[in-house]
Formats: C-alpha cells, structure tokens, sequence
C-alpha cells in the first residue's frame, strides 16, 4: 500500500498534496517510469528519493517496464548476485531501447561499474550512483534535451540527503537516512568505494525531516546508515548518535524510533542506555559481527575482536530489559580454515541472536580482499553456510518457543488474504501473524498474545 503523495510536499508548497500535481508539475505529463530495486533498506530508501524527484519532474510511476518511457534499476553491488542480476535485466531490455525507451541504472552498481556499463550494454542511457541522486533533475534535463549519455558518479558530495521530495512506500515507517558513505574499511566490501566517504546529516535538518513525517501521520521511523552509530553531527550542537535518538524519540506523533546498521566498535554504553531510558526507541539493535573468529576479523579489518564484541553484547545483555539482537555473518572468507569457521558457531551459541542474515564468501571488484586467494571451495562455503543456518533455526525455534503466552504491543503493517488474520511487527523486530475480528487494523498499535511460534516468526491473537 502505498501513501497517495509526497512527504516534504507541504513543506515546499504550503498546501495540502495533490496526487495529480507535484511542484506545479501534472504528475506524468513528461512521460512514465518503472523502477525496480536491489538490496538494502538503504537502497530502497535512495529508491524513494528517486521516485520523488521524478514526480516532482512530471513521471508517472507505473508498475511494468511495459507501460515505462524511463525504466530504472536501483541495486546494491555488496553481494555477486546482485550486479549480476542487474546485467542480465539490463540484457533482457536490450530491445526496449530500440522502442524509445530510456534505461538507466542507479545505486552501487552505477557507481562501481561508472561508464563501463555503457560498454557492457551500450542501450543504457543514464549511469548515476547514489551519491548523485540529487543531481537527477540535472540529468534528466539533458536526457530530455536530447543527450544519449548521462552520468552522475561523484561520491564526496552530501547533497545526498536533501532530495527535494522523497515519495515513501510504506504508510506508517519512514526510512531516513542519518549517515552516509563509509570511512571504515572492510577488507570486503563495495561500500567505502560506492558510496564514498563518511557524511552525517544536520542534526536540525534531520528533526526538522522527523516533524513532518509526525505531522504526515507516520508513527515509526528508522534512522538509516552504513554505520548509523558512528553519526557525528556537523552542526554546533555536535548531538551524540544516542541524543539523536533520545531527540527523534520526543516529537509528537512518533511512537517508535529504529535504526540501523550499528558497527560493534562504534557502539557505546549511551546507546544501551538511551534505549533503556526511552521505551520509543526500539529494543533491538543489528549488530554486525560477520565472524568469530578474531584471526578472520583481523584478515577481515573489522576493527574488534570476537572478546570486543562480546563484551559490546554483554552491554546489551547487561541491560534492564531484555534487547532483541541480530547480525550478519559471512562463511568462507579467504584462508577461513573449519576451526574458525567452528568459532563462529560457538560464537552463534554464545550470543543466541534472535535472527541472522548470513552469506558465502564472494570478491566483489575494487576490494582489498579480492587480492587474497579465495581458499575455499564453493563447495565448502556452501556447506558451512548450511551448518550456520541451521544452528542458527534451531536458536531461534527455542527462544520463540520461550515466547508462547507472553504479550506485546505490534504495528500491524499487513492483512492475510485469509480472513480476519494480520501481522506486524513487534519493537524487537519479531514478525507476528495474529487472528483478530477487527474490520481495519493497518497502521494501528495493538497487544498480541502470543500462542505459537516457529523460527521465523510468532503467532497470536489480538488481546482486547
Ligand atoms: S563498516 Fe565495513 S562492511 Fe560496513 S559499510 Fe563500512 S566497510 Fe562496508
């Protein structure tokens, strides 16, 4: 379900929104698009920027390529799969060009490939990477005036954040981005290349951005960031990352604050604390480890080790009231031999996470690693990944079991084609499906019990 206007709309027209108008431009007089996106909420974050600026540009967003005169991809380029899944789109639209259509890719990919896509698929018109996003209306403009090639790839810019108007899909959480750009340096990762530089975001320009969101009726937001905890606020009043919180925390209307991703070594007691101390902001924190093996986390530059990051979680466990915790882990990096593979699942053990995202191994261009021997076999990552997901289902199949009968407040985000079912989200993150007799419960707060569980998620009923 989708919001019927444009959040920042009355900010730059003083009225109430239009859906067919967007900056005194009818909504698809220049032409339509499609955009499909990749990767991280980060990435679809930027997707949002992106549609926004578009219909403040005139385009119409339609659901097919088919019926777009612009079709757009916006994809991350942290996994292998997804640069290559947006190669093979790109083959698929080859024809497309030859109907006038105007292709164009955006995000990670744009901005690690540059104008090498216009060797890989000469039909592609616009290269522009997220760093650039602001420079779109430019960028079309020269598009429309005729220019067959267009490129934005600059990544020490922080306009960045201020997109004019950001079209957000979902009604009742708004992403928003704190931090952008990375200064850390992960022997394997794309981010620090793609998107440039560490820039943080106004403190007054942030809240600002949160108090109409509240006024625009969205209850939940997400502070976004590669490395959200490491935000150093340029302004004078040099807000700490957990003042921030606390800050977004107080405005009327917002009942829930998020964020993610932390980095362990950026992740300080203030940050257990203002949770703690402010119910609004979520009890659950992403937490990175990515090995644990400290041998790995050194080969990896993850800047800790397996006993630092233990003592960040005994932090969070040390709190008074318990914090949902979750993490990303990869298998099979260079010269990982099975006894450090092994310490990331006692690792696994010892931390008990409430969820995982987990990944093999792969070298991605333009990274410190893909100078290191890719040492084990696909094979082998393969079957340790199994293992991993494996422990980790089990974990979490016993601690949602430890759930049944207890309580908890949840957004509902969505409705079962099944009658009278919903589910949502509670603050530690949990997915919940619940019964209730209620005719319209979308984008209200209620209390599920809780009546089963299984690994990925809860069941309940709504508890009146
Ligand atoms: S912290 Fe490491 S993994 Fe995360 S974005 Fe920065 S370089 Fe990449």
């Amino acid at each position: 379900m989708s919001k019927p206007f444009d959040v920042g709309l009355e900010r730059l027209t003083g009225r109430a929104p239009d859906p067919e108008m967007v900056l005194g431009v009818t909504v698809g007089q220049r032409g339509t698009f499609f955009l499909e996106t990749f990767g991280c909420q980060m990435n679809d974050h930027d997707s949002e920027k992106v549609a926004g600026l578009l219909h403040a540009r005139g385009y119409q967003q339609v659901d097919t390529p088919e019926a777009a005169s612009l079709i757009l991809y916006n994809t991350c380029s942290i996994r292998e799969k997804a640069a290559q899944k947006v190669f093979s789109r790109l083959g698929e639209y080859r024809e497309k060009q030859g109907e006038g259509k105007v292709i164009g890719v955006l995000g990670c990919v744009a901005q690690q490939e540059g104008e090498d896509i216009f060797k890989r698929a000469p039909w592609v018109s616009l290269v522009c990477g997220s760093a650039s996003y602001s420079k779109l209306p430019g960028m079309l403009a020269q598009l429309e005036a005729g220019n067959q090639r267009v490129t934005g790839l600059d990544t020490d810019t922080d306009e960045t954040f201020e997109t004019e108007v950001t079209r957000r899909d979902n009604p009742w959480r708004a992403y928003l981005t704190i931090i952008e750009g990375c200064d850390k340096a992960c022997t394997y990762c794309v981010v620090p290349f793609t998107r440039g530089p560490e820039r943080s975001r106004a403190s007054d320009a942030i809240l600002r951005e949160v108090r109409q969101l509240a006024e625009l009726g969205y209850s939940e937001v997400q502070l976004l960031g590669q490395t959200v905890n490491s935000y150093a606020d340029p302004t004078a009043r040099r807000m700490r990352f957990s003042e921030l919180l606390l800050a977004v925390a107080e405005v009327r209307g917002i009942r829930r604050v998020r964020f993610t991703t932390s980095h362990p070594s950026d992740f300080t007691p203030d940050i257990v604390k203002a949770i703690e101390g402010e119910p609004k902001i979520c009890d659950h924190v992403h937490l990175p480890v990515q090995s644990g093996s400290t041998r790995v986390l050194r080969a990896m530059q993850r800047t800790y080790s397996r006993e630092e990051y233990l003592e960040k979680i005994a932090l969070m466990r040390g709190a008074n009231k318990p914090i949902g915790i979750t993490t990303d882990i990869i298998v099979g990096f260079p010269g990982e031999t099975e006894s450090e593979f092994e310490e990331t699942l006692s690792l696994l053990e010892e931390v008990r996470y409430d969820s995982m995202f987990s990944f093999k191994y792969s070298p991605r261009p333009n990274t410190p690693s893909l100078s290191m021997s890719d040492s084990v076999s696909e094979e082998e990552k393969s079957r340790r990944l199994a293992v991993l997901q494996d422990k980790q289902r089990e974990i979490q199949a016993a601690k949602n079991a430890r759930l049944v009968g207890e309580q908890f407040e949840v957004l509902v985000s969505g409705k079962s084609r099944r009658e009278n079912q919903w589910s949502g989200y509670t603050t530690s993150h949990r997915m919940i499906n619940f019964a209730s007799q209620e005719r319209e419960l979308l984008g209200t707060y209620v209390q599920v019990r809780v009546t089963g569980a299984g690994p990925n998620s809860l069941a309940g009923e709504h508890a009146v």
